[in-house]
């Protein structure tokens, strides 16, 4: 294509807690032609996402973990440079599975169009109007059968999907109780994001928090963490309260494994249901989805902020760990310069 060439990042190593540079392989090839059928995309904006830390193991899981020696799976949004496939058109903005790399030579399958504008920048379809949107949708309205009324507690209530979560409950005339990590995280949730309460994880006790702003119990758990505070909320559910399990940051870099619930009993005298889902499951009706959201967000009833972080591929490895330190608020993206 010209003489540039392709940045990648390469998985070298299988990680043993938090992935060091050890871990990681930077390799240089040349920017790939398209073959027949099939497109190159410039790779503009990496979407960083906790659920990379399981594909880095070993083991069956819902996806295959990244081969070592791979380039990084990861998505995000790029342009069509370079098009023999006659759906994509070159300047065609699209998002999907691209990997941490400058360009991807791919046949298109499962990638999607979107269309920035001047008012929703590129980096917003990994936000709120991608895969980060419709995890908080499906996962609050599907798994967690909100209703109006119930009382909604659901933590890493400052990241990109809780963020979401607490204002759609919102929407749908719930009660919010947000966990987060530090008083600027609490005041943003509570401030400008309208949630009832916060709690500082770092510096409260979670559990009697809890009792003060839940006396009634909680109807709707959506946990993005596991750990300690998974089970402080299972101390304290309403009769027939849905725990929804979307993640466990808490826990991918424990080394020795992965701590589970306690006080999981508690589901048994509360008649109440834990379920896990993946986000994946629901993309026959992301569009539907996707059309609410972007109402919603047009309508000024929801926010979607993104921490845009500048720099090449081979920042990569140290952008990732900002979300296993708690460094960003709403939904963490590496936007690509040149190397
Ligand atoms: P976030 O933007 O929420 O980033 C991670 C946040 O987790 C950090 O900012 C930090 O916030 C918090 N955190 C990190 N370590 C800990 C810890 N030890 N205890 C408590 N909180 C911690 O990431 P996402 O919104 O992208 O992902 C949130 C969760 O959703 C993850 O568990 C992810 O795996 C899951 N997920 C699941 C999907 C599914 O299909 N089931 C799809 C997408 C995401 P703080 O400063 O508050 O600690």
């Amino acid at each position: 294509m010209s003489n540039e060439v392709n940045h990648q990042v390469r998985l070298a190593a299988r990680p043993q807690g938090t992935p060091g540079p050890e871990v990681w392989e930077h390799t240089t090839e040349p920017v790939p032609e398209p073959g027949e059928g099939r497109i190159v995309v410039r790779v503009s904006h990496i979407s960083l996402d906790p659920a990379m830390r399981g594909w880095m193991n070993e083991g069956r899981s819902y996806a295959p973990p990244v081969g070592i020696g791979e380039v990084m799976r990861a998505l995000g949004l790029g342009e069509v440079v370079a098009s023999r496939n006659a759906d994509f058109a070159v300047g065609d903005t699209v998002t999907g599975v691209l990997g941490v790399q400058e360009y991807v030579e791919s046949d298109g399958r499962g990638l999607q169009k979107v269309s920035p504008t001047a008012d929703v920048p590129p980096e917003r379809y990994l936000a709120l109007l991608g895969m980060t949107g419709m995890t908080a949708y499906f996962g609050l309205f599907d798994v967690g059968a909100l209703k109006e009324g119930d009382t909604v507690v659901v933590s890493g209530a400052a990241g990109a999907v809780g963020s979401v979560v607490g204002q759609l409950a919102k929407v749908k005339g719930a009660r919010v109780v947000g966990i987060a990590g530090g008083p600027e995280k609490c005041a943003w949730i509570t401030g400008e994001l309208g949630f009832d309460a916060a709690i500082d994880y770092r510096s409260e006790n979670v559990s009697q928090r809890l009792k003060e702003l839940a006396p009634e119990g909680v109807d709707v758990y959506f946990d993005n963490v596991g750990g300690d505070i998974l089970d402080a909320v299972l101390g304290r559910l309403a009769m027939h309260a849905r725990v929804v399990i979307c993640g466990a940051i808490s826990q991918y870099n424990a080394e020795g494994g992965m701590t589970g619930p306690k006080n999981y009993m508690n589901l048994l005298v509360n008649r109440a249901r834990m379920e896990g889902f993946l986000v994946g499951d629901y993309l026959p009706r992301w569009g539907e989805a996707g059309t609410e959201l972007a109402g919603w967000l047009a309508e000024g009833r929801l926010r979607s902020r993104e921490d845009v972080v500048d720099g090449t591929v081979a920042d990569f490895p140290e952008v990732f760990l900002k979300l296993f330190r708690g460094e960003n608020t709403g939904k963490l993206v590496l936007r690509l310069k040149r190397a």
